[in-house]
């Protein structure tokens, strides 16, 4: 796992050496600071020389600057480094959702992927650019001090050694307890937030009870649990602080108080005792560091499994090694003994046999539940069968590439969806690199024309969230237009017209009879009067398909279809 961790480091080998090395020389320096400090005192003020002391002062002032420099540049580059890393993540997974398939959808909930693209990659990126630098340079200037106070005297260093571990367990302790009140707020946070977005996406049902008062009363209480979370998270956060600074201002005032009565016995020299002091807060510093990366490690690397997780998560539906590129389809499809289910208990297609002929328009009749949009999901391999097999010209759709084969086929669904941008880019989500006049036929063809030019921005009208609202038969209008521009020999209509009104319902038939020309059709229709003129109707219910034949036919057959036919059209 650290290994595939730190692989995220290659691409970025050059600056984490130049951020690295550049830490490494702010920390010896850091180290070797006291050491001049205690030659200053030992050596230089002793001597009265002060020509000396203003060079060697105007040489300390130079290695500070250089040092400055240094620790911009670690910060920055390290920060660098970090996000670096956390955006080529992020591009990865992105690249890998796009690649699920709709079965994988259908498990995951949206705002857990979302967190695997913001918090989890948060705290990743963080542990990137802390990680593998804070350790070693905390590892290096506590051993580093440690040793360099061993040199200078034994005896207060081996006092100092004896104590720092309480220091650190003193950290441990509180961090523990801080995490614990963390974990209390998130939480917290989490429940007020799912409150508001509970009560904002139902307003419109808050307020046709009147229940606004309910809903505040929820919300406070949500509100003040978060409030006395957060408080006492400061109240942890206060008295770990404090007593940390006590404990380290304890430590310096013993080694002051054991140091003084060791140079008293003439063992330790003055600047030795100051160069000592010095150093203790050294090693105060690696302490703070490592106890930030004990709560930073087990985050990024909680986060990083998760990650590693999602990507190695196969696709259900992938490409075959010898699949085949199928870029002109005539549109012969057939359905040999497909069995298919969702879920492993559940059977929603069993020993599905049909055959729908090049340019032929078939129109799936059904009660709701039957299988009409399953059916139709198998074909460009949303869904992969379980049993038999879906072949096209002759080719069963599992030996072609995936996306050469979705080229081939145009679904116009109930739910238009609108991606946030222009209309012109809307329409174009069909053909990317459209012409101008392309679209503009394109539009003409699904009778969008009228409507483009009434608005004041025309095509560069800008819609989808926080745009212009349309309504369910502009945003037909806009699918079909996108449909004409991808021009796909196979064409799946999933009640399209379906939440439309009559008068609506009229002029986008017209569109789609257009748009079916030419093309294999298959149409899921709801109302009966709309798939009058197709070459075939087949009835679906739950136990697969019950009848099939032209409209009259069923009609006289006095079936299931003439049945349904009765029902919605009885006065
Ligand atoms: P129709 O389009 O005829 O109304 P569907 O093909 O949508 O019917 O659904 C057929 C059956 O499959 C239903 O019982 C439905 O609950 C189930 N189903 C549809 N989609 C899914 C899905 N994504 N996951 C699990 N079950 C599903
Ligand atoms: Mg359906």
């Amino acid at each position: 796992m650290i290994r595939r961790f730190l692989n995220y480091y290659l691409p970025h080998k050059k600056l984490f050496a130049a951020d690295f090395s550049c830490a490494v020389v702010v920390a010896v320096l850091e180290l070797a600071f006291p050491l001049a400090v205690q030659w200053f005192v030992d050596s230089l003020l002793p001597s009265g020389e002060w020509s000396t002391i203003v060079l060697v002062s105007i040489g300390l002032f130079a290695v500070y600057a250089f040092s400055t420099l240094l620790q911009y540049i670690v910060h920055y580059w390290g920060h660098k480094l970090g996000i670096n890393i956390e955006t080529d993540m992020r591009e990865e997974l992105f690249q890998h959702v796009q690649k699920q398939s709709f079965r994988y959808f259908d498990n995951t909930k949206t705002g857990h992927i979302m967190s695997r693209f913001t918090n989890d990659l948060f705290d990743i990126g963080e542990l990137a650019h802390h990680g593998p630098e804070d350790m070693f340079i905390a590892a290096m200037t506590f051993i580093g001090a440690f040793w360099i106070m061993l040199t200078i005297n034994a005896k207060l260093a081996l006092v100092v050694l004896v104590i720092v571990p309480i220091l650190i367990g003193l950290i441990i302790f509180c961090n523990l307890q801080m995490n614990k009140a963390w974990k209390q707020m998130f939480s917290d946070i989490a429940d007020v937030n799912a409150r508001v977005e509970d009560s904002v996406s139902g307003i419109r049902v808050v307020q046709s009870f009147t229940n606004e008062r309910f809903e505040i009363s929820r919300f406070t209480k949500e509100n003040k649990k978060f409030r006395k979370a957060k408080i006492q998270s400061y109240k942890v956060m206060a008295s770990s602080l404090s007593g940390i600074y006590m404990m380290t201002r304890f430590i310096i005032l013993l080694v002051l108080v054991y140091g003084a009565w060791l140079s008293f016995t003439s063992q330790l020299s003055y600047g030795e005792l100051v160069a000592f002091i010095l150093y203790v807060n050294v090693l105060f510093k690696p302490i703070d560091k490592i106890s930030a990366l004990m709560e930073l490690y087990p985050k990024g690397m909680a986060g990083f499994k998760r990650f590693t997780e999602m990507i190695d998560s196969e696709p259900e539906v992938k490409d075959k090694k010898d699949a085949v590129a199928v870029d002109f389809l005539r549109g012969d499809i057939s359905f040999r003994k497909v069995g298919f289910s969702y879920e492993n208990k559940k059977t929603v297609l069993q020993e599905i046999d049909l055959d729908i002929k090049a340019g032929e328009t078939v129109a799936f009749v059904g009660p709701s539940g039957a299988g009409k949009t399953t059916i139709c999901s198998l074909i460009p391999r949303f869904y992969d069968v379980n049993e038999g097999a879906i072949t096209i010209d002759g080719i069963d759709v599992r030996d072609m590439k995936k996306q050469s084969l979705r080229s081939q086929i145009g679904i116009v669904q109930q739910d238009v969806f609108l991606f946030t941008g222009t209309l012109r880019e809307n329409i174009a989500y069909g053909m990317l690199d459209a012409r101008d006049d392309e679209i503009a036929e394109a539009a003409r063809r699904a009778h969008l024309t009228e409507f483009i030019a009434s608005l004041p921005d025309g095509y560069e009208t800008q819609i989808g969230e926080r745009g212009l609202k349309l309504s369910g038969g502009q945003k037909q209008r806009i699918a079909i237009a996108r449909m004409f521009l991808k021009n796909p020999p196979i064409l799946i209509l999933d009640e399209a017209t379906s939440a439309l009104d009559t008068e609506t319902e009229m002029i986008i038939q017209q569109a789609l009879s257009d748009l079916a020309k030419n093309r294999t059709t298959l149409v899921i229709a709801h109302r009966l009067a709309t798939i009058r003129n197709a070459d075939r109707i087949v009835v679906v219910t739950e136990e697969g398909i019950a009848e099939q034949g032209r409209h009259d036919e069923l009609l006289e057959q006095g079936g299931i279809f003439a049945n349904l036919h009765r029902v919605q059209y009885q006065r």
